[in-house]
This record gives C-alpha cells, sequence and structure tokens, in this order.
C-alpha cells in the first residue's frame, strides 16, 4: 500500500474544525452567550430559538454592550475584555476569559451583533464570518445592550459530515450520533436556560421559539430561587424543598441550595449544580447525594437537588475545555463526603416521621417499662374523646400494607383456623419457597410429617402451654410425674447447659419490647427483611431476619429434646448438599482447603458420627448412608427456605463447637436458626401485588400468620434489640398527622 501524502489543511477548514470543537450542538453556544451576557451585567436575557438553534439562535441582553471600537476584533479568537495577564487567570471574576466562544461561532454560523454602550449615541450592527467583521458596523436604532444572532448554525453539521467524509476524526460519528432531533436540541437550551435563570434569581430570563409570543420559561426579576423552580418544574417539587447551605473553612467551600425531601420523588435524578456560578456536572457528587436519599425515598425514584457550590478558585481548574461539563476539583472526596453528610442532616431534621435513618433507641420503650405503657384497650376504654391520629389499631386484620398494591388476581393464602391440639390432621405437604430451588433439591418436597403425632402434638402444646417462666420453675422444682401431667410425655430437659442458656435468655430479656412484640399489629411486609407493625400510636419496623432467627434460636433451647420432625419426602444426600454449598461463593472455599470432594466426604462421615445426639435432641435425622431425613419442627406450619439447607450443613461441620457440652448445643441453635430465619438472599422476591407465583409470596404469609403470631407470644427480645436496630421506631401517629395537614 503506498503511504498517503501529507498536506497543510485550508486555514477555514482548520477554523472551522477547532470550533466544532468547541461548540459541538446549539445549547453550547447558548450557554456561552449567556455566560457573556451575565459577565456584561445584564439584568434581562431572552433567548429566541428557530429548529433547535439548527438554523437560527438569538440572545438579547440589556448589559454593557461592547465598544463600537472593538466591533472589529470581537469575533477573532483569543480577543476578549476579561483578562490581560496570565497572573489575572488565578483570580478570574468572569465566566469567560480565553476569547473563543464568538470566534468559534463565527466559523460555522453567521453572526449578526447588534450593540449599544450607555455613552454611544446610537446602536451598531456588524456582520461576522470566520471571524472577520464584514464591512464597517452600520448605525442604527437599539437600546442598551447587546443582540446576538447566530444563523444557520446547521453549518457545524456541515463540518462534521464533511470531516466523516474525509475520515478526519475517529471521533466524528459519535458527535454526529449526539446531534439529534431540532426538538431535541431545542429542550436541551431550555434546560441550559432555565437552569441558569434559577441560579440567578434576580435577573429575568426568557426562552422561546421564533414567532411565539408565549415563551416556554420565562422568569421574573424579582422572584426568588423557589419562584424559579417552581416555574421550570412545577408546583409538585417547589412544596416539598428544604433550603441547605453550609461553608467548611478547611475545605474551603461554600454550598447553597434546595433540595427535595423525602415526600418527593422523581423517575430520574434531577441535580442542577452550579460550581462557581458554571453550570457542570459530577456525577461523584451525584452519586454520593442519591445514595443518602436511597433510604428515603421508594425503590428506582430519585430527587430534586439545586446546588450551588463556592470553591476556592486555586481548587478547581478554571482552564477547563468549554464543552467538559464534568468537573473536578482539589480534595474532591472530602468536599463531596462534607455536602453528603450536611444533606443526610437537613433530611433528617426536615420530617420527625422519617427518623428511622438514625435512630435506633427506642425512645418510648423503656427497659423496665412494660407497666408504664398503657394497653390500646385501655385508651379506647377512657371516656376523654378519642382523636383520628390518637386512634389505635388493635385488629391485624384492620387495612395492611398490601391494600395499598395493586388489585391481586389471586387471593393469598387465608390464614387457617386454629387447629385443636388434638385435631387429626392430614400430613401436611410443604411447598418450597422457590420455584428456582437448585437441582438436587428440587425433588426434596418436605412434608409435615405425622408419624410422630403424638410428639408434634406435645409441640403444639407446648407453643401453646408459655409463658415459660412457669415452665421453667415446673421443670426445674418438680419431678418428672408433675410435669407430664401438666404436658403429657413432655420430656423434661436435666442438662445444666441448656438451663444456662435458658437462663441467659430470660435474664436478658427487654421487657418493653417484649410487651410491644405482644401486642402489637401486623402492618405489612415491606420486603424480606423488614416488617411493619403498629404498637399503640407508633409505626415500627421490625428486622425480621434478626427477630426471627432470634425467635427460632430460643424455641431450639426451650424445646430441646421435645421437637416434632419435618420429614423430607426424599432423603437429601448430604454428600450433594455439602457439594452445592463448597460450590457457593459463600462458602469461601479456595484450593489450599483442599479437594472439595474429600470435605464434602469428611462432613458426611462427621455427621454420621453426631446423628444419633442429632436425632435425640433436634429431631434431626441422618441415616446410615448419609442421607438427611428430617428436620426439627419448630413452628407449626413453618418450613425454611431449603435454598439455606446447603450451607446449614457445612455450616455445622465448621462454625460448631462439638467439644463443649454448652458451646455444642448453642452453636447448632445458632446455625439452625439462622437456617430458618426468614433471609432475603434466599428469597426471590415477586413485584408487589405480583402473584403469579403465589410460591414467591409465601414468605410474605410465613411472617403475616406464623411469625408474627409467634413473635406475640414465643418470643424474649434481648435487651441489644432496642438500640441495634433490629426494631426501629419510624413514626408517630400524631407527627403523622401534623405532616398530612401540610399537604
Ligand atoms: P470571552 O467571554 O472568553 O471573553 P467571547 O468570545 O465569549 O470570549 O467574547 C469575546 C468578547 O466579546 C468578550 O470578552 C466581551 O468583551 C465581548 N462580548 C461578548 N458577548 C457580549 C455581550 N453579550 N455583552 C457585552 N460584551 C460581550
Ligand atoms: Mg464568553
Amino acid at each position: 500500500m503506498m503511504a498517503g501524502v501529507i498536506r497543510r489543511l485550508d486555514e477555514t477548514v482548520v477554523n472551522r474544525i477547532a470550533a466544532g470543537e468547541v461548540i459541538q450542538r446549539p445549547a453550547n453556544a447558548v450557554k456561552e452567550m449567556i455566560e457573556n451576557c451575565l459577565d456584561a451585567k445584564s439584568t434581562n436575557i431572552q433567548v429566541t430559538v428557530k429548529d433547535g438553534g439548527l438554523k437560527l439562535l438569538q440572545i438579547q441582553d440589556n448589559g454593557t454592550g461592547i465598544r463600537r471600537e472593538d466591533m472589529e476584533i470581537v469575533c477573532e479568537r483569543f480577543t476578549t475584555s476579561k483578562l490581560q495577564t496570565f497572573e489575572d487567570l488565578s483570580a478570574i471574576a468572569t465566566y469567560g476569559f480565553r476569547g473563543e466562544a464568538l470566534a468559534s461561532i463565527s466559523h460555522v454560523a453567521h453572526v449578526t451583533i447588534t450593540t449599544k454602550t450607555a455613552d454611544a449615541k446610537c446602536a451598531y450592527r456588524g456582520t461576522y464570518s470566520d471571524g472577520k467583521l464584514k464591512g464597517p458596523p452600520k448605525p442604527c436604532a437599539g437600546n442598551q445592550g447587546t443582540q446576538i444572532l447566530i444563523a444557520q448554525a446547521y453549518l457545524i453539521l456541515l463540518i462534521i459530515c464533511c470531516a466523516q467524509a474525509e475520515d478526519l476524526f475517529y471521533n466524528v460519528s459519535t458527535r454526529r450520533k449526539a446531534l439529534k432531533s431540532p426538538s431535541d436540541e431545542y429542550s436541551r437550551i431550555v434546560e441550559v436556560v432555565s437552569r441558569y435563570a434559577i441560579h440567578n434569581s434576580g435577573k429575568s430570563f426568557s426562552v422561546k421559539k421564533q414567532g411565539e409570543t408565549v415563551a416556554d420559561v420565562r422568569t421574573l426579576p424579582n422572584a426568588s430561587v423557589v419562584d424559579n423552580i417552581r416555574g421550570v418544574f412545577g408546583n409538585a417539587v417547589s412544596r416539598e424543598l428544604i433550603e441547605v447551605g453550609c461553608e467548611d473553612q478547611k475545605l474551603a467551600f461554600k454550598l447553597k441550595g434546595y433540595i427535595s425531601n423525602a415526600n418527593y420523588s422523581v423517575k430520574k435524578c434531577i441535580m442542577v449544580l452550579f460550581i462557581n456560578h458554571r453550570l457542570v456536572e459530577s456525577s461523584a457528587l451525584k452519586k454520593a447525594v442519591e445514595t443518602v436519599y436511597a433510604a428515603y425515598l421508594p425503590k428506582n425514584t430519585h430527587p430534586f437537588l439545586y446546588l450551588s457550590l463556592e470553591i476556592a478558585p486555586q481548587n478547581v481548574d478554571v482552564n477547563v475545555h468549554p464543552t467538559k461539563h464534568e468537573v473536578h476539583f482539589l480534595h474532591e472526596d472530602s468536599v463531596i463526603e462534607s455536602v453528603q453528610k450536611h444533606i443526610e442532616g437537613k433530611l433528617l431534621g426536615s420530617n420527625s416521621s422519617r427518623t428511622y435513618f438514625t435512630q435506633t433507641l427506642l425512645p418510648g420503650l423503656s427497659v423496665c417499662g412494660a407497666g408504664e405503657v398503657k394497653s390500646s384497650s385501655g385508651a379506647s376504654e377512657s371516656a376523654e374523646r378519642v382523636y383520628a391520629h390518637q386512634l389505635v389499631r388493635t385488629d391485624c386484620r384492620s387495612q395492611k400494607l398490601d391494600a395499598f398494591l395493586q388489585p391481586k388476581e389471586k387471593p393469598l393464602p387465608q390464614p387457617e383456623p386454629a387447629v385443636p391440639s388434638g385435631a387429626d390432621s392430614e400430613p401436611q405437604t410443604v411447598e418450597p419457597d422457590d420455584v428456582d430451588m437448585l437441582e438436587a433439591l428440587d425433588q426434596m418436597e418436605a412434608e409435615l410429617h405425622e408419624s410422630e403425632k403424638e410428639r408434634s402434638e406435645e409441640v403444639h402444646d407446648v407453643q401453646r402451654k408459655r409463658p415459660r417462666k412457669e415452665q421453667e420453675v415446673e421443670e426445674e422444682a418438680q419431678e418428672e410425674d408433675l410435669t407430664a401431667a401438666a404436658t403429657p410425655k413432655r420430656r423434661v430437659i436435666k442438662l445444666n447447659s441448656i438451663k444456662e442458656l435458658r437462663g441467659e435468655i430470660s435474664d436478658n430479656t427487654h421487657k418493653g419490647l417484649q410487651e410491644m412484640l405482644q401486642n402489637h399489629s401486623f402492618v405489612g411486609c415491606v420486603n424480606p427483611q423488614w416488617t411493619l407493625i403498629q404498637h399503640h400510636t407508633k409505626l415500627y419496623l421490625l428486622n425480621t431476619t434478626t427477630l426471627s432467627q432470634e425467635l427460632f434460636y430460643q424455641i431450639l433451647i426451650y424445646d430441646f429434646g421435645n421437637f416434632g420432625v419435618l420429614r423430607l419426602s426424599t432423603p437429601a444426600p448430604i454428600y450433594e448438599l455439602a457439594m452445592l454449598a463448597l460450590d457457593s461463593e459463600e462458602s469461601g472455599w479456595t484450593e489450599e482447603d483442599g479437594p472439595k470432594e474429600g470435605l464434602a466426604q469428611y462432613i458426611v462421615d462427621f455427621l454420621k458420627k453426631k446423628a444419633e445426639m442429632l436425632e435425640d435432641y433436634f429431631s434431626m435425622e441422618i441415616d446410615q448412608e448419609g442421607n438427611l431425613r428430617g428436620l426439627p419442627l419448630l413452628l407449626d406450619k413453618y418450613t425454611p427456605v431449603m435454598e439455606g439447607l446447603p450451607m446449614f450443613i457445612l455450616r455445622l461441620a465448621t462454625e460448631v463447637n462439638w467439644d463443649s457440652e454448652k458451646d455444642c448445643f448453642r452453636d447448632f441453635s445458632k446455625e439452625c436458626s439462622a437456617f430458618y430465619s426468614i433471609r432475603k438472599q434466599y428469597i426471590l422476591e415477586a413485584e408487589p401485588g405480583d402473584v403469579q407465583d403465589e410460591e414467591l409470596n409465601s414468605w410474605r404469609w410465613n411472617v403475616e400468620h406464623v411469625l408474627c403470631k409467634a413473635f406475640r407470644s414465643l418470643i424474649s427480645p434481648p435487651k441489644h434489640m432496642s438500640e441495634d436496630g433490629t426494631v426501629l421506631q419510624i413514626a408517630n401517629l400524631p407527627d403523622l398527622y401534623k405532616v398530612f395537614e401540610r399537604c
């Protein structure tokens, strides 16, 4: 192949290509022109657009104007009235300083400038192309200020096409793609004008299409920032704004602005960001801010923010390329973090009904406060008038969260009436919680086996026979016969280790929390991890995972040696389960641990050795072939999600201290309860209201009808749960009413 001949490009081609780099699209030109108007101290800026600026752009201001003698060179490259020496750059107070914008525009379009300074007798008009004034400026009538008319801006398109034809720039095709339809370009122009309008309250702006009498955006000189936000983005957002503002001497920045509160959200985040009064983008800041809002706004919705950051000029690169909107500055991370904190604080303070973000202590519940809290029935008995905001939900069947979701095609399973403990019910088939179960577990339909009917009955009995205190006293103080009379055939456990573990639970009970759980009303499942309940006039979020794990742990300790069996319809080979677990990322298996097959076989042999004890105490059945046949029945109608089974098996071999009796029972119960708890990583969540797959939703049913019921009667919540975020107060009804009144 022949080498290409290198030629010098014609000067106008060079200039046009260079200009195309600066002014990529009409909205860039508008931004540059608006900045010139503001530099010229204008208070009224009007933009008129034809064909999205591809045909015509006109920017009219009432600023200082351009002196007649400067009109000759105003469109030449590197001519400016704003900068003389290089040192001036460090203290630049104007938008422009490089004298490039007008020159660039005049290379890609016809520019006509009509301008009048305060002391000139009349206005002058000059036309420019390729940076040169064509003929002497003509005197004409006109008010003080400048009007810049940019015609046939579509030349931009032309150069791009030429460049493409000659294959000059690799990125040209991307740029051409970026130039879209006139209506697209117009909305970009409107966006630029309206954002500068918001930032420059006190000055009036307007933008309209040529020939239209009504402007698409118009702001008034005496309007406030919020007025302007209302004018541009509408009433809905302007009503929900919080003013923000802070200053940091050390990081040398100042923040001002308005952000939407937690009551407002949009599909796409709107962040109007000015840094040193220049409209810019910062994806890092946007991301940081969005993470704060994520805790407050519904899933997939976003906030509105108008932020004006002033950063010490020496910390921002002022010499940034005119088309570079994405900015970076010194100490960016620290500044962003500081802004993030400030916004978080403002959001928290703005609405007392949303204080759950940091508040983990429960103010309404004192540690020994069971007696202090009035019961719900007490309130209704009172002769005083009860206002709506004092009403307490007393029936868990009253309006729930689900009622606000889309109508469902099929109803979820209704709670079954309580089966009397002696009833001889059919064996229940327990459906796995998830259709997408791992292959090896596919046929493993667990059955609620009634082969050991008596034992199951005992379990029912025991569950109804709480409070445990008495039961314990009975067990400790009396002989077997007496206890047996109370609950037939219940084995009395005399192991000190179990007694100690029970003692630890009861000594560590938070009475206030217990009272709350006993008398709560179910409101709804937010997701597998969080459940909303009401107690008196307060709404709480319960961490379903932690609470259900604690519940199952306590059941395992209290009903130790007395469980029914949840028999698997097909025995599950422990070897396969262990292999599945080792294959999963969660296991953390590395080659250093040795081959998986060997480990899996070790687990089978090990658990087989423990089979007798596991069956006796925990009703966990493992046969001599190394198959898992049964699991403890901890709660009537409850089966754990089987996806968790492989990890449970693996962890039995790795996380349980089998050498000490007490540790062993505790560790086993901890692992087993984790497996039984509601864990979101094992639950595929259906969209709310979408019940195509009932199985996907069965966890909801379980939480409402099985777990919450058990929270009322079976759990002794440990003290740490009042402050570790397991139970969070999110709203107080009287406060909520105050919020609604504002709306
Ligand atoms: P820069 O803004 O970097 O100085 P421009 O090419 O944008 O470069 O403008 C060149 C010069 O033209 C400015 O320095 C200013 O003196 C003058 N000018 C441009 N627009 C206006 C305007 N709307 N009002 C008054 N002077 C203007
Ligand atoms: Mg400029």
